[in-house]
């Protein structure tokens, strides 16, 4: 196995060990956790005045343009809740046709393509990837633990929840490197559970591990299958939209009937709304542990006894009871095939919880470490596995490099990224990008910058006789297979004509550690630039695509659309055609985003059109 550490302030390799941290970047919030060298121990790393562990994943951007995080970032969200993001981790990923269910429920405002390109979010002419958003909590958390040690990291395992794809997981790795960090692993969060507990550390255990996890925003279920130090996830289960967040509610709910409220007030005044949220987050962590709470709020007493807040939250409870049911069933085991019950996330400190889980599973629950850290400190565990630190564990084997394909523009596509166990195979689809296209050129690289001039070009070859068919309609599948020994094979087949073609290339051999590792040097150190010039170019790639795509319904739709609209219409495009041209990724997106409005309702229209006439002309004698 490759192993190559790198010293960014000297610009060269490191043969000793260093440092490798690990990090929970959590939808509410994130924090950074390490082991101690001649230590098996993980520690959670505090804030400066030795306090909190836990970082707010919220990001604020003042009217100066100073970005803050944490805390502070937290602060301002009542302040200037279109400048604050939270919640980016919803977004990893995702484009905003993926996200059409929740846009309305975020304060801040996402671009809507009304496509499947990736979400951007708009503050003061300034789009912003969720990648770049994520990368600022990184760089907030990667500084925090160079400070408490006094001394520079730059390796990280990271940790995504277990049913995060690979757009997503790609997304996570990309803000790793931005915030100047080599991620080397992507680890589950419910294995780093696991691990934080011991468990799953000798090759010799076997067990069936059930992670019950409960943040503030969301609630996952996994099952996990643990065996010769392989974790396999076989279940999972949950609700996006379930959380501490919905106790506060409740109890918020609860005092405005009990104490008959100022509805009205409460709904114009936010202050007022804040300090209520605070009351009821504060009357919540209370009763984790006494049975009763009161405070004074505008001289109205508010109480709430642990009996009347455990009937209020029942049911919440019980929607998390019922998906855990759920997630056994597809597992196809029973509450006794069950070895051990994890419990993660801060709200799984409240009793009635941690009491309907027990009674479920019938078993005493891992509770021991801090259930907000516990993710973080596997994630450390898992790191000082890498590190070589753990005596008697095993590590699978792993691809050193990532290998991908280039697309347009000469941009790098990972499809097998880096640190991945080996054997693996992974498949991604593609497209063609003109009108009747009938050969494509499969040109593979390996390395890790985003443009493939910058990395190692292992082979190429041309998938051909692709039958004629507009751009984007095509489907083409490009698969990577790559064995035990690093030896990788390359197919794409055109799946609507079932045209096949392959290569094979040994894509580790002639490459050297001292190579692999500048490699990796470079594409840290280049990060922003390069994340720079993929925003330009994948803002010209999808203008491009919008003005094909404009143009034909321009053509298709001339008969209905009138003067004035394809007059506008031409005019957008000429603007977004004219901005393509220059450098200047913003702009580029700001005519995205205007073309899009005005011609959006006109498709629509289109398509309702399509749809009358198609069952116009022979609709009705079918139906009888
Ligand atoms: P995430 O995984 O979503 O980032 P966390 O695991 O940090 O979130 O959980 C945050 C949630 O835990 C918040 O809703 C917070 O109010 C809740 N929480 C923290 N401490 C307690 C406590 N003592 N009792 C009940 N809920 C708590
Ligand atoms: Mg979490």
């Amino acid at each position: 196995m490759a192993k190559i550490s790198i010293n960014l302030k000297e610009g060269k390799l490191n043969k000793q060990e260093d440092l490798i941290i690990g990090i929970d970047l959590g939808t509410t919030n994130s924090l950074v956790a390490y082991v101690k060298d001649g230590d098996s121990e993980a520690y959670a790393i505090k804030d400066k005045n030795g306090t909190n562990t836990l970082v707010p994943s919220i990001i604020h951007f003042n009217e100066e343009g100073k970005i803050l995080v944490g805390e502070a970032a937290k602060k301002q969200l009542e302040y200037a809740p279109a400048r604050t993001i939270y919640s980016v981790k919803r977004l990893m990923g995702k484009s905003f046709n993926d996200l059409s269910k929740i846009t309305d429920l975020l304060a801040y405002r996402i671009i809507d393509e009304d496509d499947d390109s990736l979400v951007k979010i708009e503050i003061d002419g300034k789009y912003h990837s969720p990648i770049s958003l994520s990368a600022e909590i990184l760089k907030y958390l990667k500084l925090r633990i160079e400070d408490n040690l006094q001394q520079e990291v730059q390796k990280a395992v990271i940790t995504v929840p277990a049913y995060f794809n690979d757009a997503q997981r790609q997304a996570t790795r990309d803000a790793g490197k931005l915030a100047g960090l080599d991620v080397l692993r992507i680890v589950n969060e419910p294995t780093a559970a696991a691990l934080a507990y011991g468990i799953g550390l000798a090759q010799e255990d076997e067990r069936t591990v059930v992670v019950y996890d409960l943040g503030g925003g969301t609630f996952d279920i996994s099952i996990l299958d643990i065996k010769q130090g392989i974790f396999e996830v076989i279940a999972t289960n949950g609700d996006t939209f379930l959380g501490g967040d919905d106790f506060d509610r409740t109890i918020i709910d609860y005092w405005i009937e009990k104490y008959a409220l100022d509805i009205h007030e409460i709904s114009t005044n936010k202050t007022k709304a804040q300090s209520l949220r605070l009351a009821a987050e504060k009357a919540k962590k209370t009763l984790s542990s006494q049975s009763h709470f009161e405070i004074k709020l505008d001289g109205i007493n508010l109480e709430l006894t642990i009996e009347t807040y455990n009937s209020l939250i029942k049911s919440i409870v019980d929607k998390t009871i019922a998906c855990c049911g759920q997630a056994m069933k597809d597992a196809g085991l029973t509450p006794k095939d069950i070895d051990e019950v994890i419990m993660v996330g801060g709200s799984t400190r409240v009793p009635l919880v941690r009491q309907e889980v027990k009674r479920y599973f019938d078993k005493e629950l891992n509770l021991s470490l801090n259930p907000d850290e516990v993710v973080a400190l596997g994630a450390a565990v898992q790191a000082s596995v890498l590190a070589g630190k753990q005596k008697g564990v095993l590590l699978l084997d792993i691809t050193p490099l990532s290998l991908g394909i280039e697309t347009v523009g000469g941009l790098m596509d990972v499809i097998i990224s880096r640190n991945s166990k080996i054997p693996t195979s992974l498949a991604r689809q593609y497209t063609t990008s003109i009108d009747g296209q009938k050969n494509l050129k499969i040109s593979v690289y390996q390395g890790e910058r985003d443009l493939v001039q910058y990395n190692r070009k292992l082979g190429e070859f041309i998938l051909s006789n692709i039958p004629p068919m507009p751009a984007g309609i095509p489907k083409i599948e490009v698969q990577f297979l790559l064995d035990a020994d690093g030896i990788l094979v390359v197919k794409a087949k055109e799946l609507r004509s079932g045209k096949e073609q392959e290569i094979v290339i040994q894509s580790q051999y002639g490459i050297s550690e001292e190579e692999m590792g500048k490699m990796l040097l470079d594409s840290i150190k280049n990060a922003q630039s390069d994340m720079t010039i993929k925003a330009l170019l994948e803002a010209r790639n999808e203008a491009n695509n919008i003005i094909v795509n404009t143009e034909r319904f321009l053509k298709q739709n001339n008969h209905w659309l009138g003067t004035e609209n394809i007059e506008q219409i031409s005019q957008f495009l000429q603007a977004l055609k004219d901005v393509t041209q220059k450098d200047d990724k913003d702009a580029i997106n700001q005519a995205i985003t205007e073309i899009n409005d005005f011609t959006a309702p006109l498709a629509h229209q289109a398509m309702d059109k399509a749809m009358a006439e198609s069952l116009g002309g022979k609709g009705i004698d079918e139906i009888d």
